[in-house]
């Protein structure tokens, strides 16, 4: 979350980063602000609400200058408010910091800078971090670079930096440990930020700061250092990024977009990795762990939110196919409860932003136990795919909307790769049923396609149910994880209330909140439990509860008892299941449309959680 963007170069630097803060908005953040530097006088702009509030408040200055940092916050340390927005100055005004991560220890910090006369005006753990740095730099007479080195050893927590130092301000010093930072090379230019979609345009010669370094870019050029003072030899990597890739696409929102991306994004997951003329899969990141995923005496999925329903389905698929036992950890529960993880453990992390906080402590946790640890993710050079052994990367393309749409289904598509490849090395699937399942996951696409043709239908149940304060989502087996999903994207981005719940346990609690007001989705699609399923609905419509179920098409049982069938082609195994995702994510869609909501940042969420 938050986003970073800074500048050096010869053009006016306020409108590269006002742009690059715009490029950056869906990462969610509550504030925006930028510093530029002009021939050591320093202008600093800051607001609380959007960029482009910031831009206008800013054009009615008289900005200039040709080099700059700006950011967007997500508040962790103070209220959003404008005092709290970054830059952040320090007290005597000889540096001005932006900053994305937590600094934990700043209250210790804040208390000895105190003892030293520095006084405060925001409640960020940042303007510490600011004060702190220019102590150093003051009080030891060293250069800027030195003293936000020597600062960052005294700090503890997480953090992407950007600094503009007003006594040598033809640089800019950027760090990094645990947030994202990327710097890119332009001739005569050089930009800095937390991914590398604010300066594709200008370069795709980019270079990824690894944890723990710090870089000082000037018009000349770039150096990185180790936190530790060791020299670093940065390493170019050449980006080929679609830019239309991150527009809308004709689409009224990202997340609309992102549903219908879907048979696409799906295909490009599976491409180059399952042959189907060969019967194989072949994912080229697994080939070396290959012996240890075959042997691995338990398998742990970690994640958060979504990425966490994903592996609930994973766990489904990996004890199916390739006959693991599966665990599934919240990361953020998972690192604090000293969990028994050993050497012939697989974890396998999955983060869509591959930035998650948690996740990636997780992850250092499981390698710290000797545990072989992989990564899904989306997004190419992120911090979790660095810190894990091997890993699948999920091609989804960029995902803007917060709420993670087709990152889920490229998240399963991954797992269940991983569960047949697994499965088929261990002799566990013979191949004649090796092939139909690979079949049934290429054919996953056009399902997609064909449940997107019944979006009129899901429109009209989103209609009339869009006031209902509170929603039940109910599935068993694979479907409960589905179930999940769509109560989470409910409440993400309309703020209706709902839950999950798997249905045989709605007899032991939420039974009681059912009656003819309360709309019921069923994930109730033919599979061995459907039997059960059909019982289930039966105790919600003899509590007058609304029922909204998703069924295969053609299903004549259910559609006479259900209030409204949302239907969807007919597959045989949990793999063709992501496909009843569809109907939910549509249905939260367009509620959320219907009452007003801004569903591509919905309120208080950020899209990529890079603070615990
Ligand atoms: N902890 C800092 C603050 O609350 C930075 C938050 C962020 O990553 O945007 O200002």
């Amino acid at each position: 979350m938050c986003g970073i963007v800074g500048y050096i170069g010869t053009r006016e630097a306020f409108p590269i980063i006002i742009n690059g803060l715009k490029r950056l908005e869906y990462r969610g953040y509550d504030s925006a602000g930028v510093a530029i530097s002009n021939n050591g006088q320093m202008g600093i702009y800051k607001i609380k609400g959007k960029v482009s509030q910031l831009e206008d408040a800013v054009k009615k200055t008289d900005i200039m200058g040709t080099i700059g940092i700006g950011h967007t916050r997500w508040a962790t340390h103070g209220a959003p408010n404008d005092i709290n927005a970054h830059p952040h100055k320090s007290m005597n005004g000889k540096f001005v910091v932006v900053h994305n991560g937590i600094i934990e220890n700043y209250s210790v910090l804040k208390k000895r800078l105190t003892a030293r006369h520095y006084t405060f005006v925001s409640q960020t753990d940042t303007e510490v971090l600011a004060n702190l740095i220019e102590y150093i730099y003051l009080f030891a007479k060293i250069s800027a670079e030195d003293a936000v080195r020597f600062a960052l050893s005294k700090v503890q927590g997480a953090y992407g930096i950007a600094v503009i130092c007003t006594d040598e301000p033809d640089k800019i010093i950027a760090a990094r440990k645990s947030s994202p930072l990327v710097l890119g090379i332009g001739v005569d230019e050089y930009f800095v930020a937390s991914d590398a979609t604010p300066f594709v345009e200008y370069t795709n010669q980019v270079v990824y700061l690894d944890n723990d370094t710090l870089a000082v870019i000037s018009r000349n050029g770039l150096s990185i250092k180790t936190i530790k003072n060791v020299p670093v030899t940065p390493e170019i990597t050449e980006i080929n990024f679609d830019f239309d890739e991150i527009e809308k696409g004709g689409f009224p929102d990202f997340m609309l977009k992102e549903i219908y991306e879907q048979p696409h994004s799906i295909t490009d997951t599976l491409r180059g990795r399952v042959y189907m003329q060969e019967n194989e899969i072949n994912i080229g990141g697994l080939l070396d762990v290959m012996p240890r995923l075959m042997n691995a005496r338990r398998m742990i999925i970690v994640g958060c939110g979504t990425s966490w329903h994903a592996g609930l389905l994973g766990e489904y698929l990996f004890e199916e196919y390739a006959r693991i036992p599966v665990e599934v950890e919240y990361a953020s529960e998972f690192r604090y409860r000293n969990p028994i993880i050993n050497s012939e453990d697989v974890v396998i992390a999955i983060s869509q932003s591959g930035e998650t906080a948690d996740t990636l402590a997780a992850i250092q946790l499981a390698k710290k136990c000797g545990a072989c640890v992989l990564g899904i993710c989306n997004v190419v050079g992120s911090s979790i795919a660095r810190e894990t052994h091997a890993g699948v990367y999920t091609h989804a393309g960029p995902e803007i909307g917060v709420a993670s749409t087709k990152a889920f289904t490229a998240q399963v598509s991954v797992l269940a790769m991983i569960a047949l490849m697994v499965g088929r090395a261990k002799y566990n699937i013979k191949p004649v049923q090796y092939h139909q399942l690979l079949n049934e996951l290429t054919d996953v696409p056009k399902k997609v396609e064909e449940v997107l043709t019944t979006a009129d239908k899901i429109k009209h149940v989103a209609e009339l149910y869009k006031d209902s304060p509170n929603f039940i989502y109910l599935g068993r087996g694979c479907y409960y994880p589905i179930a999940l999903e769509g109560a989470l994207k409910l409440k993400e981005i309309s703020y209706i209330h709902a839950e999950g719940y798997p249905a045989a346990e709605m007899k032991h609690g939420p039974i009681a909140l059912i009656d003819d007001k309360m709309p019921v989705v069923v994930i109730a699609a033919k599979d061995k439990s459907y039997e059960k399923i059909v019982n289930n609905i039966q105790e919600v419509k003899a509590r007058k509860g609304i029922v909204i179920a998703v069924v295969t098409k053609g299903d004549t049982i259910i559609s006479q008892m259900a209030d409204y069938v949302l239907e969807v082609p007919e597959f045989e195994t949990a793999i063709g299941a992501m496909i009843t995702v569809i109907p939910l994510q549509l249905l939260s869609y367009y509620i959320a449309v219907m009452r007003g909501c801004n569903v591509d940042q919905p309120r208080n969420l950020a899209k990529s959680v890079t603070v615990e």
